[in-house]
Formats: C-alpha cells, structure tokens, sequence
C-alpha cells in the first residue's frame, strides 16, 4: 500500500479513529498504511479543517476562517476596528 493516495473514506476513517482517541499505530495497522502516512494525511486534514472557508457574518462573502472565533472577513473586522472610518 506503499504511495497509494488516500481515498475520501479512508481520510474519513482516520479522522475518526484519531478523534475517538485511536494512536496513530492504531489507525496505521486499521488502515493498513505506515505512521508517517497517517500523520501526514491528519495533519493536512487538520489544516484544512481549522481554514475553511466561511461566509462573512457582515457582507455574507467568503473568506478563508482562521477558525470558529473568526467569523468576519478582514475588511469587515478592520471596519469593525475603527468605528470612524468611512
Ligand atoms: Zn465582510
């Protein structure tokens, strides 16, 4: 299973395994894969979980979310900053 890319499910696999508290041993021997390729896959899972694109709570478009704290797009968050400005 050396290099094979990772399906959709299997992505889907690990991620659960790794959130009910599965080590990444545990995921490698269930998925069949080695550590590092399991530590790999969950890592860019992570980061584009924590980056997602999210809808502006102000002007409603899209920008890429730094996380759930993060909920409006830098021009509104700067004119949020300064209240004065046009
Ligand atoms: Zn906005």
């Amino acid at each position: 299973m050396r290099g094979t890319r990772w399906s959709l499910e299997d992505r889907q696999k690990a991620w659960n395994l790794r959130r009910s508290g599965k080590t990444l041993e545990q995921i490698g021997l269930a998925l069949n894969r080695s550590v590092a390729s399991v530590n790999t896959c969950l890592q860019a899972m992570k980061q584009e979980h924590q980056s997602r694109k999210r809808p502006c709570l102000c002007c409603r478009r899209l920008f890429h979310s730094a996380g759930a704290h993060n909920r409006l797009c830098p021009l509104c968050a700067r004119r949020s900053i300064s209240p004065y400005a046009p």
